[in-house]
């Protein structure tokens, strides 16, 4: 696991054994708010030693900013008194295909041998919520696009946006809806950023932000006319394996190249959409 802070309240810290996904820690002045957790065990075990080692108050509350796995598998390590927050649709995603999604996963890893199902009980049903706590104000907003349920953390004071996998190196909407998910990233491109905690990979910086932002919704709208192309001329989805993610405008590299699976599979979910609504 990595540990970087991206400002003297916000830390960050990065599975070194799945996708690069990240979990961040608010420290305030009444305790400490975590916002998701990593995907495997010990590695979430480690952050929580890690914070309460800090000195710097209790960890008061955990934010889950969607239902997928990699992102909450590490919720029933955190103490029965923190409470447990997230977005009634995540809420509702959890109860209803959780149990089934860390079945798979302890299936597929020993390191979740452990792992239980703890579902938030602490739910907002609008588009934004703040969290109030010590010194701080974290603004909680819907931002679907990668899942239905997807949620940032905007952390006012630090100007800093926990923005989970609303932002990552490619834009993967296989679970969710990519015309929200175009949406909701200019809505993100409103706020005012001194960084981005992206949900998997390297954190952003101020000066990288409206590229990478406008990197992703060029994306979106390219492949989508891409593989309409090839629904049009009535191709089969091996035509897809020409558009690779560099002409299509997104680097190969991060995630050591796990963004290649991620973009294959956004251009079949795209190709059979496309294509069942041309028949
Ligand atoms: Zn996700």
């Amino acid at each position: 696991m990595r540990r970087e802070r991206v400002s003297d309240d916000i830390y960050v810290f990065t599975s070194d054994l799945y996708a690069q996904v990240t979990a961040s820690a608010v420290v305030t002045r009444e305790g400490i708010v975590v916002i998701d957790t990593l995907p495997f065990s010990n590695e979430t075990q480690e952050m929580i030693d890690y914070l309460n080692a800090l000195g710097q108050g209790p960890i008061r509350y955990l934010v889950n900013t969607h239902w997928h796995g990699d992102h909450t598998n590490g919720n029933y390590l955190f103490d029965p008194s923190i409470e447990l927050v997230c977005h009634k649709k995540c809420q509702e995603a959890l109860l209803q295909h959780g149990r089934e999604a860390l079945e798979e996963a302890k299936e597929a890893s020993p390191l979740l041998e452990e792992a239980e199902l703890r579902v938030p009980d602490v739910v907002f049903e609008e588009g934004e919520m703040v969290l109030h706590i010590g010194n701080k104000s974290i603004e909680l907003a819907l931002m679907p696009g990668h899942t239905l349920d997807s949620t940032v953390a905007y952390v006012r004071e630090d100007k800093v946006m926990l923005a989970a996998d609303t932002v990552m190196p490619v834009p993967y909407f296989v679970w969710g809806d990519r015309h929200k998910f175009l949406e909701s990233l200019k809505a993100l491109e409103q706020y005012q950023m001194e960084s981005i905690v992206q949900g998997h990979g390297e954190v952003l910086l101020r000066g990288e932000i409206p590229s990478a932002i406008q990197s992703s919704i060029k994306y979106l709208n390219f492949i989508e006319k891409k593989v309409m192309e090839v629904v049009e001329k009535g191709q089969s989805p091996s035509a897809l394996d020409r558009l690779t993610i560099d002409k299509c405008g997104k680097s190969r590299i991060p995630l050591n190249g796990l963004v290649q699976d991620l973009h294959r599979a956004n251009l079949l979910s795209l190709y059979e959409e496309l294509s069942a609504k041309a028949n």
